[in-house]
């Protein structure tokens, strides 16, 4: 079980295990630590023989909030993963900023997409930029109707989050409409694009993922392995992974244009506070 307090982890079904984001008074902002958190939980609950299906929710009104903007600690946080293989963090900025980001951004989330069980996220309220990059490498979502998911980044000189599966999520054209404007895709919108699997009313959530999880559960787990497997590599195939590989490249660019203007990052112009409520 993970020890950090800002992931719980519990077992709500038989063969059913459950990580929840537990950091509610930031609406589940990630930060380092969380991310590091997160992925020893999903890691635990992988090679666990006695777990089949893993859930993953959040505490509190929101999924998560994005990447929190204001963590000073990125690189000593990283320092501690003994599994960190892109360098020591000490290139020049440009580097740096790619190298924490492949790690731990775009990196994390291939590998959650990649585990070998069925996954399911728990959505409530607010999935905003980086909340998308732990809900899409999940196999199913399950959204309460009040969901809203939004990628703000392109306000802030970006050119959509690290995990960029945009098109393959709500289709080409609804993926430009939600980067260009910056606007929410509701639940509503979100189940009939196919970004979703159901949406339940809010207090229903909980127990509708966890019966559906159950009940994913009671199935022969290679079976759910090599399915699940079968239908990554369709994605793949469809170039899935050669676009994440590109808007990669194009989301470092941008991370050094920025860096060169505006002496950060992201161009502050653009945070939001509608959507990075406190
Ligand atoms: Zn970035």
């Amino acid at each position: 079980m993970s020890t950090d307090p800002l992931i719980l982890s519990d077992r709500p079904a038989d063969r059913v295990a459950r990580i929840v984001l537990n950091r509610p008074a930031k609406r589940n902002a990630q930060n380092t630590r969380l991310l590091l958190a997160l992925d020893e939980a999903f890691r635990e609950a992988a090679r666990d023989d006695t777990v089949s299906v893993i859930v993953l929710a959040a505490a509190g009104p929101d999924f998560s909030a994005g990447h929190d903007l204001a963590e000073s600690e990125q690189e000593a946080v990283l320092a501690t993963r003994p599994s960190r293989v892109w360098s020591a963090g000490t290139g020049g900025a440009a580097e740096r900023i790619m190298a924490y980001e492949r790690e731990v951004y775009l990196g994390l989330s291939e590998q959650w997409r990649n585990l070998p069980k069925p996954t399911i996220a728990a959505v409530q309220g607010r999935c905003i930029a980086g909340g998308l990059m732990l809900a899409w490498p999940c196999d199913l979502i399950v959204a309460s109707d009040d969901a809203v998911f939004v990628d703000n980044t392109v306000g802030m000189g970006i050119p959509g989050c690290e995990y960029f599966v945009h098109p393959f999520e709500v289709g080409v054209r609804k993926a430009k409409e939600m980067l260009f404007t910056g606007d929410p895709i509701s639940a509503d919108d979100a189940l009939r694009l196919g970004m979703v699997n159901r949406l339940v009313p809010a207090a229903r959530l909980e127990s509708e993922v966890v019966a559906l999880a159950a009940r994913i559960a009671t199935r022969p787990l290679l079976a759910l392995r090599l399915a699940k497997q079968a239908v990554n590599a369709a994605a793949d195939a469809a170039g899935r992974s050669s676009v994440l590989e590109t808007a990669f490249g194009l989301h470092q660019l941008a991370h050094s244009h920025n860096l060169a203007v505006h002496g950060q990052v992201i161009d502050p112009a653009g945070v939001d506070a509608r959507v990075r409520r406190p």
